[in-house]
């Protein structure tokens, strides 16, 4: 008795803050597009929900949010299907990203549970999920750029990717949509404006080039730290985990 009370409060507490948490970063974001005269609408909230069990999923789908990121395929298969079961979307079409590393020998999976992904860091990737996502519908994805030339990150390096989307170009099955970074860490959001920048450049370059099939009308960049700074600077997707569902530990 007393142990199922001290539970359902956890969660009555835990939908409370996920729905204030949601409400001021949605404003946060229409704040930022006013301030650089642009859309909100163009602007999608990524709820990024990686460790975090389907009830933290379902309290924000419960507040109208319906579009989640997962960076593990293993994980997100697990949870995807909870959610589904324990979730009353009222007809909403609940999508989902993989925002992190995908290894080969989980592109057939990956195809399946994902609506589009963010990480496409190898033309020899796009070729595979080209190849597993063709029998199914156009996979939609982000060409995944190491702005910040980090050793330790994923991403192409800003000079090859041009040449890489030529190649992606041709390959069925999928749409290169645009680019996605994770620029380095800085302790003021600010700090990530040059390398927001840069991707938004790069991507209007490639726009320019008018490859036939590329569309570069998205920019996945920001997360709960920098995701305003994101915003003022052009992002079309944020990627917004911890401000939303609390710190991961
Ligand atoms: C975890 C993760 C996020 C969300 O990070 P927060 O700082 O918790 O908002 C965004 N993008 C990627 C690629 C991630 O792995």
């Amino acid at each position: 008795m007393g142990g199922w009370n001290i539970e359902y409060k956890k969660i009555g507490v835990f939908v409370g803050i996920v729905s204030d948490n949601l409400r001021n970063i949605r404003e946060q974001i229409k704040l930022a597009c006013e301030k650089s005269g642009r859309n909100a609408q163009s602007v999608r909230l990524v709820a990024v929900s990686k460790t975090k069990p389907a009830s933290a999923v379902l309290s924000a789908l419960a507040e109208g949010q319906d579009l989640f990121g997962e960076n593990r395929v293993q994980e997100a298969r697990d949870k995807i299907p909870l959610v589904a079961d324990g979730s009353d979307t009222q007809g909403r079409d609940v999508q989902w990203h993989l925002i992190g590393p995908l290894q080969r020998n989980k592109v057939k999976i990956a195809v399946k549970l994902f609506s589009m992904v963010h990480s496409v860091d190898s033309v020899s990737l796009a070729q595979e999920l080209s190849k597993r996502a063709s029998t199914i519908r156009p996979l939609p994805i982000l060409i995944q750029v190491n702005v910040g030339g980090e050793k330790q990150k994923n991403g192409l390096p800003p000079g090859d990717v041009i040449e890489a989307v030529h190649q992606m170009a041709n390959f069925d099955g999928i749409k290169i949509k645009g680019l996605m970074t994770v620029p380095p860490v800085t302790q003021d959001p600010q700090g990530a404006r040059p390398f927001f920048k840069e991707l938004a450049t790069l991507a209007a370059t490639i726009k320019g080039l008018q490859i036939s099939g590329v569309e570069m009308t998205e920019l996945s960049m920001g997360m709960s730290h920098d995701y305003i700074v994101a915003v003022e600077e052009g992002a079309t997707l944020v990627r917004v985990g911890s401000a939303l569902f609390g710190s991961r530990l």
